[in-house]
């Protein structure tokens, strides 16, 4: 079954007097594999359709699935006329993602087609049912943009020394994915520098790497709409004790998490094992969740995090990201995509953990 049809299963059931309006760009790429900026899938009893203007139809008809492509001349016109000719007299919308002038918009046209727009959460609690665990053919593309994510930390293990700049890092690390494959960034890499490591999700600047400092990399490669995220700290030149201790810490933690992972436990109680680790040593230093959820979108499900009571479930891919941030001082974090399994877990992220001083 295509991801259409396990959504329509899951909320049409064949019922001709229902419908799923899809809007927002991420959870239509999900389930048509085709990307735009705009358009709008509409799901019906009978029939999918993925109403696209000119400047996507074309390419939607080659590539997209499990739909049929619209042409869209008049939004209002075309969407009426859909709902008008299935009967369909209730339309599930979008909750979270839908702007509120766009949610009244449809509501109009439903109304004006004698249906009812719904705005619960019920359409997006089915798509986070379905896409929280993932196929093993999805599970395939992750590790693929994981494969190229591994292949630019080898890479950019030679580019790194002292007198580099953050933002040279950080392009060459776009640039060396993108070479290899990659559609794009999975989000802009952070890569920062000495003191800037306290800013977990610091801009790369113009901040010059000097010997003795630690280097924080977080990026990934977004493949076939799905996308990757790692991170690992290298040190140049040379490291203090306290350096060194403060990496072999978050990677206690990292590895110890890891190992506490398998389907059927609590995500809260997975993160307090990285927590308890750190925040002995190093109180208050690590103010972020373990981890989250990856696959169509960066952050997904679960949050991971010491307040997320949701359990582990087999197919569920997540990452595992302690870290130690000291303000004025250093920062380390240490990151793995992680597939969740029945008695265990799989690591998808390939590259050295150790500490490697460049
Ligand atoms: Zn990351
Ligand atoms: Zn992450």
């Amino acid at each position: 079954m295509n991801p259409i049809e396990r959504l329509s299963e899951r909320l049409i059931h064949g019922d001709a007097k229902k419908a799923v309006l899809v809007h927002s760009r991420p959870n239509r790429y999900y389930l048509t594999s085709f990307p735009s900026s705009a358009g709008i899938l509409l799901v019906t009893a009978g029939k999918a359709y993925y109403l696209l203007d000119f400047r996507y139809a074309e390419a939607a008809r080659a590539k997209a699935k499990g739909a049929e492509v619209v042409d869209l001349m008049n939004m209002d016109e075309t969407l009426k006329g859909l709902l008008t000719k299935h009967g369909v007299q209730e339309v599930y919308m979008e909750y979270t993602a839908l702007p509120y002038g766009t949610a009244m918009r449809y509501k109009k046209i439903c109304e004006s087609a004698g249906a009812e727009a719904i705005f619960d959460t019920t359409l997006d609690d089915a798509l986070k049912a379905q896409r929280i665990i993932k196929s093993e053919e999805e599970i395939g593309k992750i590790a693929a943009a994981q494969a190229i994510t591994d292949k630019a930390f080898t890479h950019i293990l030679g580019f790194i020394h002292a007198g580099v700049t953050e933002r040279e890092i950080a392009l060459e690390l776009e640039f060396f994915m993108r070479k290899n494959g990659a559609d794009g960034n999975a989000f802009n890499p952070i890569v920062v520098t000495g003191k800037n490591g306290s800013q977990c999700h610091g801009v790369p600047g113009d901040t010059v790497v000097q010997d003795g400092d630690l280097i924080t990399m977080d990026f990934g490669a977004m493949l076939n709409g799905y996308n990757s995220d790692m991170t690992r700290t290298v040190a140049v030149g040379h490291v203090s004790d306290e350096q060194r201790d403060i990496y072999n810490t978050v990677l206690r933690a990292q590895v110890a998490a890891i190992d506490a992972i398998r389907a059927g436990v609590r995500c809260c109680d997975i993160d307090k094992v990285a927590r308890d680790i750190i925040e002995t040593p190093y109180p208050e230093t690590f103010g972020h969740s373990l981890g989250h959820g990856v696959g169509f979108e960066i952050h997904e499900w679960p949050g991971f995090s010491k307040v997320d009571q949701s359990l582990t479930e087999p197919g569920m891919v997540i990452t595992v990201e302690p870290g130690i941030y000291v303000a004025g001082k250093c920062g380390v974090r240490i990151e793995d995509m992680i597939v969740v399994t029945e008695d265990g877990c799989r690591n998808l992220t390939h590259s050295p953990k150790e500490l490697i001083i460049l």
